[in-house]
């Protein structure tokens, strides 16, 4: 079973994921964490995506699927994967519906998260916060002004994807507002429906 999360910076999900790789036993595949593991190492694509990432731009397409190919053949990912940070592009989802079709593999559910934006500054601050008082890192795109950056990013580049999967009859939404447990009360119906289906 191999599903996508959309939404915003911020919309949590990652926080899902998370949840549904211990429930589901699906693998997480966030292209932001995999590209921050890149910029990490001081890989040829880290040293691509760095800039970019930091202002809150776009990496190339043609990067990003080979990434998303290549870490698919891995054996953690034979169960199904919660893609997470992508498709970014209209571009992207039709990479990734090749990919599936090809592996014979196809997508059981699109789940969109919907919020309120000017909740999702807060919620950044909040993670700021919480980062520093752990003694962690704090992201570098993870400010104010490149969070705006990035919000009208996925408005112009990322929303599009949105009617791409709904005349696929693939999209199902969630109140990204609500608990995190009430999310995933709703993601977890969303799934069960898929799967009896
Ligand atoms: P966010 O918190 O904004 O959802 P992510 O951790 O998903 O952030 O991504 C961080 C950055 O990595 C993005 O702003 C972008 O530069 C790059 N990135 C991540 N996924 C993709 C993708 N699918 N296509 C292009 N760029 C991506």
């Amino acid at each position: 079973m191999n599903l996508i999360l959309i939404g915003p910076p911020g919309a949590g999900k990652g926080t899902q994921a998370k949840i549904l790789e211990d429930k589901y036993g699906l693998k997480q595949l966030s292209t932001g964490d995999m590209l921050r593991a890149e910029v990490a190492s001081g890989s040829d694509l880290g040293k691509k995506a760095k800039d970019i990432m930091d202002r809150g731009d776009l990496v190339p397409d043609d990067l990003i699927v080979d990434m998303i190919a290549s870490r698919m053949e891995a054996d953690d990912c034979k169960n199904g994967v919660i893609f997470d940070g992508f498709p970014r592009t209209v571009d992207q989802a039709q990479a990734l519906d090749s990919m599936l079709s090809e592996k014979g593999n196809p997508l059981a559910a699109v789940i969109l998260f919907e919020v309120d934006e000017e909740e999702l500054v807060g919620r950044l601050n909040t993670r700021v916060e919480q980062a520093k008082a752990a003694g962690q890192e704090v992201r570098a795109d993870d400010n104010e002004e490149t969070l705006r950056n990035r919000l009208q990013v996925y408005r112009n580049q990322t929303a599009p994807i949105i009617p791409y999967y709904e005349a696929e009859d693939m999209l199902s939404r969630v109140d990204g507002m609500a608990s995190i447990d009430e999310v995933s009360a709703s993601v977890a119906s969303i799934l069960d429906k898929a799967k009896a289906a």
